[in-house]
């Protein structure tokens, strides 16, 4: 059944921020469990699904107390995206989907240490991979993170979850008149400043030609449509 998706080994990035839903902080139980059905039907439908949690619902290190030492702050980031990680394992186990969540920073008793060849086999055996602690690195962030592990899954999309239909000249919320972008290059987003995601993480796709998705995940049947390679958002590549 994979022989039908244009992407069907797909890098889902899911920010912290989609998972609190319309609360300020911590994670929304309602959005939680509708991304946890969204991957559980893409991955009863064939596809490889590997996922990246972001922590920014928790702790985000730039935004850390004044005085906080930058990279201090980045590992309390990182921490915080472990526990996303393991909500969302939560969620899929009771969906009935089998998972693994593996970590950068290591903490063998709640998850696997993150092994490259181990994370492929669980995809190939048909488990949900859930990476968390971004790259185990201060100063990067999970989009980074997404980007290096879509690469080194030879994942065929890195496709972004956000809570927007696509990407858009200028902010929808605040302009009716707001564009929204079918495709755009890598080029485009750096030099508009489009704030798709870090220019790292841009940088990283464009070096290994994966295309990145922006889309709404908040729509049902969202990553199988994006994965069959249907217009649910903007593309950039190229
Ligand atoms: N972080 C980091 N290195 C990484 C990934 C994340 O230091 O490789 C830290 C960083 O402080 C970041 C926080 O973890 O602010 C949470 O991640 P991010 O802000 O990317 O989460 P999202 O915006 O996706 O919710």
């Amino acid at each position: 059944s994979n022989l039908t998706y244009k992407y069907p080994r797909v890098l889902l990035k899911i920010s912290g921020e989609a998972l609190q839903g319309k609360q300020g902080f911590g994670v929304d139980p309602s959005v939680l469990n509708h991304v946890a059905e969204e991957i559980a039907e893409a991955h009863r439908s064939g596809l490889q699904l590997a996922v990246v949690v972001g922590g920014g619902n928790y702790f985000r290190g730039a935004t850390a107390p004044k005085g906080m030492d930058r990279a201090q702050a980045d590992y309390v980031g990182m921490l915080a995206t472990v526990m996303n990680a393991l909500l969302l394992q939560g969620a899929l186990e009771n969906l009935g989907i089998e998972s693994r969540v593996q970590t950068a920073i290591e903490m063998r008793e709640v998850a696997e240490p993150y092994i490259r060849r181990r994370a492929i086999r669980h995809l190939e055996e048909r488990r949900v991979v859930i990476f968390g602690a971004g790259t185990g690195n201060p100063f990067f962030t999970t989009d980074t993170a997404a980007a290096l592990r879509a690469a080194e899954m030879n994942a065929n999309v890195f496709m972004k979850a956000t809570k927007v239909d696509g990407v858009y000249d200028c902010d929808p919320m605040k302009n009716r008149n707001a564009k929204k972008y079918e495709k755009l290059s890598y080029r485009q987003v750096c030099i508009e400043s489009l704030k798709v995601m870090d220019e790292t993480a841009i940088t990283l796709c464009k070096e290994n030609d994966i295309p990145v998705l922006v889309f709404n995940v908040m729509e049902r049947g969202n990553v199988v449509r994006a994965a069959l390679g249907h217009n649910v958002g903007t593309v950039v590549d190229g």
